[in-house]
């Protein structure tokens, strides 16, 4: 059983422990204890990474289309 350091009074307390037997200090804050709160986390995330795809996408499609690619090519000329 792993042990840590209570942050109040310093004393040797089992992670498994909500409050520290000697102080009574709560140890833990519930996002710690609970990993429940990454799934929206990682939704968004999900979905942040996905809308920024889909914008690269249809910014490469734009910059593939034709009526971008008409205009005049600058070639470089010789013997003027
Ligand atoms: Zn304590």
């Amino acid at each position: 059983m792993p042990l840590i350091d209570c942050r109040e009074c310093q004393k040797e307390v089992s992670t498994d422990a909500k409050s520290c037997p000697h102080c009574g200090a709560v140890l833990k804050s519930f996002f710690s204890r609970n990993k429940f709160w990454l799934v929206p986390v990682l939704v968004l995330v999900t979905v942040w990474i996905g809308g920024t795809l889909f914008t690269m996408n249809r910014m490469m499609k734009k910059f593939n289309n034709p009526t971008f690619n008409n205009a005049p090519i600058q070639r470089p000329e010789f013997g003027n």
